[in-house]
């Protein structure tokens, strides 16, 4: 038995050579095969505009500056997420007010989020956590008539729909993720997608310190043209050598959402006679990508989430603790978080835990993570 991980990218010799002639081309920096990969994503994604970025966390940044929230302002958002969604809003001084989430699908609500509302809530961040799609129409429901941004937080969401299109397609803007614990991968990387041409405009400024000519025109003309910086920007940039590895792995997108669902519902199947082990499903509104596979370990499992994750590590399967709760870290600890309780998000931080998935996966290798649980449910596997 050789170790199984939680997840695995799956890079082959397609953007090894892609790679390749990006590096041959001379032109490794933002340039024509970022346009051409923003282009691509776009139109996969069903997105009017689409910006490429240094990863997720500073695409979450630009929307929250692009939409105009800055300090002051309240952004609800799930205290269930990665920490990013919570550091984004206070990148601006806005203070991340947390709402709970429903149990079956990990995501805010239209009930959470209106229960986490202030006078000040300017915007709200919903997260397709996990891949699971939120259920954007009823949050939009509550929000839109208060005149609050929704952002959407489709880190973990390529590959996943809601009502029949790509999540995101429906949000004013969204953020993405090229980080290889997603499902596309650059390596390090992000995209944010928005219906509003505006907002692309400035966020495609924003990225490159706010210059108003481009690095890529300045490089296409003999004399470069003067250019002006109006306002405070960043370095948020992607370079085309991760563009082009990007442009491959969405090629592969619909072959790996495939696989992964084949492989979830292979999970499914087999553990479904195991008592007190809830596996995460697809809501009815939508597909997920299983970008994590959770399991809920309920009280009638003989083992607890941690005795559960030894028993894994056993048989030489690296499961992983499910998402994190930002409002237990140190870093929002002593903040002022809203006063909100979040009894659900606390229930499946402690009690869940992702199962391996990646596109390679033998079936070998499902058995064996399979067998594992199976024997740790019998009680014969050694207890913690
Ligand atoms: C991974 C992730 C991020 C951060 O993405 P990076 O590309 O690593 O910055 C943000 N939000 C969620 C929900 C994530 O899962």
């Amino acid at each position: 038995m050789s170790r199984i991980n939680v997840m695995k990218p799956w890079l082959d010799t397609e953007e090894a050579e892609a790679v390749a002639e990006v590096i041959a081309s001379g032109w490794v920096a933002q340039g024509p095969r970022v346009a051409a990969f923003e282009t691509a994503f776009a139109e996969a994604m069903q997105a009017q505009h689409a910006v490429a970025t240094s990863n997720c966390t500073t695409a979450l940044h630009l929307a929250l500056v692009v939409g105009g929230i800055t300090a002051g302002d309240d952004v609800v958002i799930p205290s269930f997420s990665f920490i990013a969604t919570a550091n984004a809003p206070t990148y601006v001084g806005a203070r991340p007010v947390f709402a709970d989430v429903d149990p079956l699908t990990g995501n805010v609500t239209a009930e959470t989020v209106g229960a986490a509302l202030t006078d000040r809530t300017r915007a709200v961040i919903v997260v397709d956590q996990g891949g699971v799609p939120a259920d954007l129409d009823s949050i939009r429901a509550v929000t839109d008539p208060r005149g609050i941004l929704v952002i959407e937080d489709a880190a973990c969401g390529a590959g996943s729909t809601y009502k029949g299109r790509p999540v995101g397609a429906g949000a004013d803007i969204a953020a993405w993720s090229f980080h290889p614990r997603k499902l596309l991968t650059t390596g390090e990387g992000g995209m944010l997608t928005t219906s509003h041409a505006g907002w692309a405009v400035r966020a495609r400024q924003l990225r490159e310190h706010a210059m108003s000519v481009s690095a890529a025109e300045r490089a296409a003309s003999v004399i470069a043209p003067a250019e002006e910086y109006g306002e405070i920007g960043f370095n948020y940039r992607m370079t085309d050598l991760q563009a082009a590895v990007g442009l491959v792995q969405l090629g592969r997108l619909p072959e790996i959402v495939a696989r992964r669902r084949e492989i979830a519902a292979e999970y499914t199947q087999r553990i479904a006679d195991i008592q007190g082990l809830r596996i995460v499903a697809d809501p009815s509104h939508g597909t997920s990508n299983f970008q994590s596979l959770w399991v809920e370990v309920e009280a009638e499992f003989p083992l607890t989430r941690e005795g559960l994750l030894e028993a894994l590590a056993a048989a030489d399967v690296s499961a992983r603790r499910g998402i994190m709760a930002a409002h237990r870290q140190p870093a929002y600890a002593d903040r002022d978080t809203g006063s909100v309780p979040l009894p659900v998000t606390e229930r499946l931080t402690d009690n869940t835990l992702i199962l391996p998935v990646f596109h390679q996966m033998t079936e070998a290798e499902l058995a064996q993570v399979v067998g594992a649980l199976i024997e740790a449910a019998s009680g014969s596997a050694v207890a913690s």
